[in-house]
């Protein structure tokens, strides 16, 4: 069946196109695009809503699943539903499941898992090392093989030079990057929040800047080595970017992203006004306001490379515990796409255009994936935004398992009007003036 996608304002930075024009969406893919495209006869014409901006579809390169193993916290056909909502037309799930996606037959599940029940492209990503253990590297080939996209012990830092050094030379012989959770583990030691003032103050152990930017320099040191790509996960830190920043000058092939937790709050947070909520407990932890304006500045230069959400459902008993005890980790597939919008698009920090280079174009380069532009004759996966429309977070109304979010109750300049996968609409946000008209398409 074909559709046209009718005068929305489409951006695609690959493309050069940043205007009003039509797409034509031949049963799963897209057959073409261009102004004032003919309408024939037999053809479903959806008219994007006035204000709204049609991107190719975001891609959110660091989720937690948690399937299989943790179907308490999330599922593939819940995170997925959430990812839609959040205007993802593609995650990449990290391997920290039970068991850990460390061999091609987990890799497998979890595609087999995803054609059957995903709401968007899951693209699996394997572990570095053998049960995660940070002791021997995990059969990547075989991995790859299976569909693993890229590397990571996303949870866990890779404890030895020697063994990042060997994962860095196998995956770049399969052109796959490395993802990086970058903690000096001694130092890191059992610190629940960024160590400083707010942490000494609050009596909570404390988690230094320098775990994260000794590991990010560390295995920029090792890129540089071996010519592999290193991708640095939730980078939170003014040290961290500077240290990417230098070896991006240099021509060192680092990457990284920022999740928005990262470039929206700080510790101080934590003090209130209730004082402890485990909803601002993640790892990375939330940093100083020094820390969050070097990001924000990150952003503005075109260092950081990514936003990625780090979705990391807990349930609510889990985090209903002390700060101490809580485990890591906040839902945002959901709030990105709010938070960017009125946090560095409506400051005038990131241009339209750049929003979807961080949330599309680069993600979909960085994992070597289909996806990052609207050309004839890619898949018809989009994204349509609201940049002018105002809504109130209400996590209650997620469709993730999990309700962990700072966020809730938040009003925010910006949102997601529809998502379409493979040519199928898979959301439409009735809170979108004219968004309804996207929904009749949903066949
Ligand atoms: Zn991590
Ligand atoms: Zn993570």
């Amino acid at each position: 069946m074909k559709r046209l996608l009718r005068g929305g304002h489409v951006i695609d930075p690959v493309q050069g196109i940043d205007g009003i024009t039509d797409i034509l969406i031949d049963g799963t893919g897209i057959a073409a695009i261009g102004p004032d495209l003919p309408v024939e006869p037999g053809l479903e014409v959806i008219e994007v809503p006035r204000g709204c901006i049609v991107a190719p579809g975001f891609v959110d390169m660091h989720v937690h699943l948690r399937e299989p193993g943790q179907e308490h916290k999330e599922t593939i056909a819940t995170g997925t539903a959430a990812a839609a909502a959040g205007g993802f037309t593609a995650v990449a799930c990290m391997p920290n499941t039970v068991p850990v996606n460390d061999t091609a037959s987990v890799t497998r599940a979890i595609l087999e898992k995803a054609a059957a029940e995903g709401v968007v492209r899951v693209y699996p990503i394997g572990c570095v090392s053998k049960g995660m253990k940070g002791e021997t590297l995990a059969e990547i080939a075989d991995m790859r093989e299976a569909g693993c996209v890229a590397l990571s012990d996303d949870g866990k830092p890779v404890p030895t030079a020697l063994l990042m050094r060997r994962a860095l030379e196998y995956a770049g012989m399969f052109g796959m990057p490395v993802i990086d959770h970058c903690e000096e583990p001694t130092l890191k030691g059992e610190g629940v929040a960024h160590e400083g003032f707010v942490a000494s103050r609050l009596g909570l152990r404390g988690i230094p800047a320098a775990a994260e930017s000794i590991m990010v320099e560390r295995d920029i040191a090792l890129a540089e080595m071996t010519g592999s790509a290193i991708h640095i996960a939730h980078l939170s830190t003014r040290q961290a970017l500077r240290a990417v920043r230098a070896a991006k000058a240099r021509g060192v092939k680092v990457t990284c992203e920022v999740a928005p937790h990262h470039f929206t709050l700080t510790d101080e947070r934590i003090e209130a006004p209730l004082g402890y909520d485990t909803n601002l407990k993640m790892n990375p932890p939330l940093r100083e306001r020094d820390d969050v304006e070097a990001i924000l500045h990150g952003f503005a230069d075109g260092t950081v490379d990514a936003i990625a959400t780090d979705h990391a459902p807990h349930q609510a008993d889990e985090k209903h515990v002390e700060f101490d005890r809580a485990p890591f980790g906040i839902i945002g597939l959901e709030t990105a796409v709010p938070l960017a919008l009125d946090r560095l698009v409506h400051t005038g920090l990131v241009s339209l255009r750049h929003l979807v280079q961080l949330m599309s174009v680069n993600p979909a380069r960085i994992l070597n994936v289909a996806g990052g532009t609207l050309r004839a004759g890619r898949p018809a996966d989009i994204t349509i935004f609201a940049p002018a429309v105002t809504t109130t977070v209400d996590v209650s109304a997620s469709k993730s398992r999990s309700r962990n979010s700072p966020f809730d109750g938040w009003t925010l300049k910006g949102a997601v009007a529809a998502t379409i996968v493979a040519g199928r609409v898979v959301h439409v946000n009735a809170q979108v003036p004219g968004a309804a008209s996207l929904g009749a398409a949903r066949a």
